[in-house]
Order: structure tokens, then C-alpha cells, then sequence
């Protein structure tokens, strides 16, 4: 029987190896920390549990609207022990699915010492295969103060004790806009200072202009086309349009972006080429050496857990000789603010950069009867052309959900009027996504 030697047990990690050992092999799944890597720890699962107690806060301080009137104390140690709760109870589910498959679980640090061979805590482990998912770790800005005692990263604002009073957001990207949002309504001033024109400026232009408003009419301060220098005491000074400007914050934020990861794997010694923008791969995700293969956010791109877990998916493929058609153009995006946001393929500007005739079809939820019951605003967004979705962005209530709808129409390779008479039901917020169908 081969046998399959995973580095790194995060979504690159532990899905495949839940998949890869219900076929003939055999699977060694290694990792440093703990199962279920940045994403069940420090990422998506626990940002979303905090995001909950955000939502029922939100809920209590709108309900006048809906007639419900009501006042909330907010118990960050409990909000800390639910989300503890929640991650506590994936992992076990991890941990049975894979005692179940027979994969063998090694606690430690992985280095490779040849190309059929790694060591673990003095273990010479040796494999036909390796796949190598060893994720990232926050980028910091290189200015004075960076070291200083203010200053985290968001796997510490999953472990906060007390809420801050003043919180500065440095980046104005995925995390660092969910965060925010979560901290403001947990009662902290928040103000996000970000280098860029628009926040989430990898969003179409529609959403990263939209979200500024949708974000301050919460509450939270924003600065744009702001370089931070320097973080001085309880001060973040920034220069804006050539003016030296400070925010005084408690707590400041690093939100700066993710760097791949890949130290003491010994990479160097068995020749796996590398550089600053992650394991250099190919289309089917395997290295210049043959057997090695690597997923993931250590090998840059988009970074995010399901990206992860779909390339490691092909990399089981290529190794069981399956065909693997997997569009890894047609990735979703989900950002968990107030509203949330979702995109998928190409944005307008993408789109018109590629095609000559794109058509971009709007269709708003203010038109729609559920999202008036619920008091909801935004849009879907689909950019088409010659009758094929090539790209969609959402803002508004359960964007994440829509979203998937529309990844399915794409899936189905079908050009958009083949769907025009679906019934949607209603009152839903998926008709916002019928009538641009039927635009
Ligand atoms: P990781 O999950 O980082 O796992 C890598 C694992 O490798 C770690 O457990 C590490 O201990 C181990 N490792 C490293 N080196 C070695 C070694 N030499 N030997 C043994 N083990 C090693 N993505 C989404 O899709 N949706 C979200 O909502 C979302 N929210 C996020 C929120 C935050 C705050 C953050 C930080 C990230 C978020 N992400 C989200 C991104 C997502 O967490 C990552 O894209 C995903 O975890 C990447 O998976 P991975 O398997 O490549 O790496």
C-alpha cells in the first residue's frame, strides 16, 4: 500500500486525509499544533462564533424598528468559553473521523531530510507521497513600535479578556473588517486605517465603495489612503495626503495581510523551489521535486481554507489517476460584516479588462419583499457574458448563502436563460437572484 505523508493538519490537511483514507492507502497526517490548523483555531470557526454574539447584539440595539425593546450586558468570558466550546467540539469531530479512516495523527514538527523522508520529534518517517499544507502567518508592517505590547494579531483577538476601549484596525482587508465589526459592536471605538483608496479593495468596486458607508453608519471610524509610520505609546501615526495625523488606541490591530509559511520545513536541502510568494506549484499543485505536492495558504493566492481543501482534493485525484475538473477561477468569497458580503469569479472591471461585451445585471434587495420585512438593504451583482455568468458579487443579509446559488448555475455550465423559469420561492431573499435572472 502507498503511503500518503501530510504536513500540516488545516483544511490543505486534514479533509484530504479524512478522503484519502477511504482509498488504498495509507495516511500519515503530521502536524505541529493542533488539528484542524488556522482555520478551526485561529480563523474562520472562531472569528464566525464571535461574529454570532455580534449579530445578537445588533439585533438587540435594532429591535425598536421590529417593536422589541430591549438592553444587553455582554459577558466577553462567555463569548470566549462558546467559541472555546464550538472549536472544542469540530476538533473532536475531526479527531473521529480520522481515528475512524486509520490515519495516523503525529504530533510535532516536520522536516524533510530526503525526498522519500521527513523527521518527527527524532522519527524517520518515510512516504510515496507528501503534501505539504503548512499555511501562513501574519504579515506585520515593519514600522517603529511594532513589537510594542499594543500591538496584536487576530489570533490574540480570539483571546481577549477585556473588550478595548479605543481599537485601531491596521488593514482594512477580510480580517481586519470582520474584526472590526465585531469589536465595535462588542463597545469598542474602532477606527480601521487602511493604505489603499477603497477598503477590501480586492472586492468589486461596487462592494469596496459600499462597505465604507455600511461600516461607519455602524460606528466605525475610517480612514483611507492612509500610510501607518509609526505606533508611539498609545498612538498610531499615520500620514495622510502628506499630513502627519495619530489615532489614540488601547489595542491596535495588525491586519496586514498573511505570508506563506514553510520554515525549518527543509525545503532548501531536497531542492523544493520557493520564494516570497509562497511553495512554487504547478496547475496540479505539485512542486519542482515529483512526490511532493503543496495546497494551501503556504503556497500563497487566494488564501482561504476551502481554496485549501478543494487543490488538496486534486492532489488526492492526481495521485488515485482521477480525473479532477475542478475551476479554481470560480472560487467564493465570503466577508462576515454587517452586511456580508460575497463574490465569485471575475468583477466588473476584471471582466471588462478580458471581454468586449459584458453585461452587468443589478438587482436590489430594496426591491424585494423579504428583505423589506427584515430591514435588510444591498445588492446582486452578476456580470455576464453572452448569457454566461463570469463573475458575482453580493452585499447584503445572507450573501453567503446566495452566493452558492449562483456558484451552482456556473458549476452547471448552462448559459443564464436556461434558468429563467425556475421558480424561486417567496417570500425569499434568493428572489433578489431570480429577478436578475429574469432581468
Ligand atoms: P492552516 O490552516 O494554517 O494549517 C497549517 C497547519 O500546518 C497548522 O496547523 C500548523 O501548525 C502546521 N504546520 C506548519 N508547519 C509545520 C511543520 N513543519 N510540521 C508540522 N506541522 C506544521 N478562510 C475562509 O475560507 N473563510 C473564513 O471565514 C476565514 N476566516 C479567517 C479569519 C482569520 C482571523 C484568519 C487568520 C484566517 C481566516 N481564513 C478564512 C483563512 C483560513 O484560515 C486559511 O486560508 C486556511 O486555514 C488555510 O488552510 P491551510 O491548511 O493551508 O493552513
Amino acid at each position: 500500500m502507498k503511503r500518503l505523508v501530510i504536513i500540516g493538519a488545516g483544511p490543505g490537511g486534514y479533509e484530504v486525509a479524512i478522503e484519502a483514507s477511504k482509498e488504498d492507502l495509507e495516511i500519515i497526517l503530521i502536524d505541529k499544533h493542533e488539528l484542524g490548523g488556522t482555520c478551526l483555531n485561529y480563523g474562520c470557526i472562531p472569528t464566525k462564533t464571535l461574529y454570532k454574539s455580534a449579530e445578537v447584539i445588533k439585533n438587540i440595539k435594532t429591535g425598536e424598528k421590529f417593536g422589541v425593546k430591549g438592553n444587553f450586558e455582554l459577558d466577553l468570558k462567555q463569548v470566549m468559553a462558546n467559541k472555546d466550546e464550538v472549536v472544542a467540539g469540530l476538533k473532536k469531530g475531526i479527531e473521529f473521523l480520522l481515528n475512524k479512516g486509520n490515519v495516523r495523527i503525529v504530533q510535532g514538527e516536520a522536516k524533510f531530510v530526503s525526498k522519500t523522508s521527513v523527521e518527527v520529534n527524532g522519527e524517520i518517517i518515510e512516504g510515496d507521497y507528501f503534501l505539504v499544507a503548512t499555511g501562513s502567518v501574519p504579515r506585520m508592517l515593519n514600522i517603529p513600535g511594532v513589537d510594542s505590547d499594543i500591538v496584536v494579531t487576530s489570533k490574540e483577538m480570539l483571546e481577549l479578556e477585556e473588550v478595548p476601549k479605543k481599537l485601531t484596525v491596521i488593514g482594512g482587508g477580510v480580517v481586519g473588517v470582520e474584526l472590526a465589526s465585531i469589536y465595535n459592536y462588542f463597545g469598542s471605538e474602532v477606527t480601521i486605517v487602511e493604505f489603499q483608496k477603497h477598503l477590501l479593495g480586492m472586492f468589486d468596486e461596487d462592494i469596496s465603495k459600499r462597505i465604507k458607508p455600511a461600516l461607519k453608519k455602524q460606528g466605525i471610524n475610517i480612514v483611507t489612503n492612509a500610510a501607518c509610520k509609526e505606533i508611539k505609546g498609545n498612538e498610531v501615526i499615520y500620514d495622510l495626503k502628506g499630513k502627519e495625523v495619530s489615532v489614540e488606541a488601547d489595542l491596535v490591530l495588525m491586519s496586514t495581510g498573511r505570508a506563506p509559511y514553510y520554515d525549518n520545513l527543509g525545503l532548501v536541502g531536497i531542492g523544493v523551489e520557493f520564494d516570497r510568494a509562497g511553495i512554487t506549484v504547478d496547475d496540479n499543485f505539485k512542486t519542482n521535486v515529483d512526490n511532493i505536492f503543496a495546497v494551501g495558504d503556504c503556497i500563497g493566492g487566494m488564501m482561504l481554507a476551502h481554496t485549501a481543501t478543494y487543490q488538496s482534493y486534486k492532489v488526492l485525484d492526481q495521485i488515485l489517476g482521477k480525473e479532477n475538473k475542478t475551476d479554481f477561477d470560480m472560487v467564493p468569497g465570503c466577508v462576515f460584516t454587517f452586511p456580508e458580503i460575497a463574490s465569485i469569479g471575475l468583477t466588473k472591471a476584471q471582466a471588462k479588462a478580458k471581454y468586449e461585451n459584458v453585461d452587468v445585471i443589478k438587482s436590489m434587495y430594496s426591491a424585494n419583499g423579504k428583505a423589506n420585512a427584515m430591514g435588510e438593504d444591498g445588492f446582486v451583482q452578476l456580470i455576464v457574458v453572452d448569457d454566461f455568468i463570469v463573475g458575482a458579487s453580493i452585499l447584503g443579509y445572507s450573501a453567503s448563502t446566495i452566493i452558492h446559488e449562483i456558484a451552482l448555475l456556473i458549476g452547471s455550465g448552462k448559459s443564464l436563460s436556461n434558468f429563467r423559469d425556475v421558480i424561486f420561492a417567496h417570500p425569499t431573499l434568493s428572489e433578489v437572484l431570480a429577478h436578475a435572472i429574469r432581468h
